[in-house]
């Protein structure tokens, strides 16, 4: 079976590492925000480094290339961005990477940022489809839309939203607790959302990572992929003092009320 493993780090990153066999020696990271606690947990684990995956230029995302590079000078799979110059292969929107037996599809996710991919990786004989998407969805939420429109950025999550429903979200943060906290305010009659909410703040207490999300979860407890519900249209207009005409004016006034909040 591939196997994944979080390293946290930073004040809430999760850095994911993938094993493709458990028999494998060689591993793959994804948004490596720093080398040290990578090195730390590939030389404790006696494995060593095939590859970077990344998804968008933040520094949090990608401080720790250059530190890998030294250890292990491995390609280097990303978006094409100036502020990523150690990026050895370009990634856009329906290009197909396939890495030690495992295929990712890249999928263009702007609105975060402008360059933001994300890396899809259907089901296979080995492991179900896993979606890794930095800072585009979060469990209960989504990034702050850093460029372009809110429909752009709706659009990006909506193509989220459109993959298989058991697709496991292996996103770049531990922020779940908070955007839940958020979209209980949103949804206040969401029964799910609101079991996940007492489920996820029982996983913090006790120190648990709350990934992997699914697509179907989110799509069932996350406000940001939900915009076309009547109810969360009213929650927005209410809160924004606007009628808005399309979802995508729902989801860009929704992200803005979340920027501001709890104010
Ligand atoms: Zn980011």
């Amino acid at each position: 079976m591939l196997t994944i493993t979080p390293i946290p780090a930073l004040d809430s990153n999760y850095f994911w590492v993938i094993r493709p066999t458990p028999n494998s020696k060689m591993v793959y990271v994804v948004d490596p925000g720093d080398a040290t606690p990578i090195i730390d947990y590939l030389d404790s684990q006696e494995l060593t480094l095939g590859a970077i995956l990344i998804t968008h230029r933040h520094r949090d995302h990608i401080q720790g290339i250059t530190g890998l590079l030294e250890r292990w000078p491995v390609p280097v799979y990303g978006p094409d961005s100036d502020s990523i110059p150690q990026i050895t292969h370009k990634l856009g929107d329906g290009d197909l990477l396939r890495l030690d037996g495992i295929s990712f599809e890249i999928i263009g996710v702007p609105g975060h940022t402008w360059e933001h991919i994300a890396y899809f990786s259907p089901s296979s004989a080995t492991s179900p489809p896993l979606l890794f998407c930095g800072d585009a969805l979060f469990a209960g939420g989504c990034g702050r839309r850093f460029d372009g429109t809110a429909e752009v950025m709706w659009d990006s999550l909506q193509k989220l939203g459109a993959l298989p429903e058991d697709t496991r979200i292996y996103c770049a943060h531990e922020y779940t607790q908070a955007n839940l906290a958020f979209a209980v305010e949103v949804e206040p009659d969401n029964q799910e959302l609101g079991a996940r909410f007492e489920q996820v703040k029982r996983a913090r207490a006790q120190g648990n990572i709350t990934l992997p999300s699914t697509i179907l979860l989110e799509k069932r407890t996350n406000p940001f992929l939900r915009c076309q519900q009547p109810s969360i249209k009213i929650f927005v207009e209410n809160k924004s003092a606007r009628t808005l005409a399309t979802h995508a004016e729902v989801f860009g006034a929704l992200r803005l009320i979340k920027d501001n909040w709890p104010n």
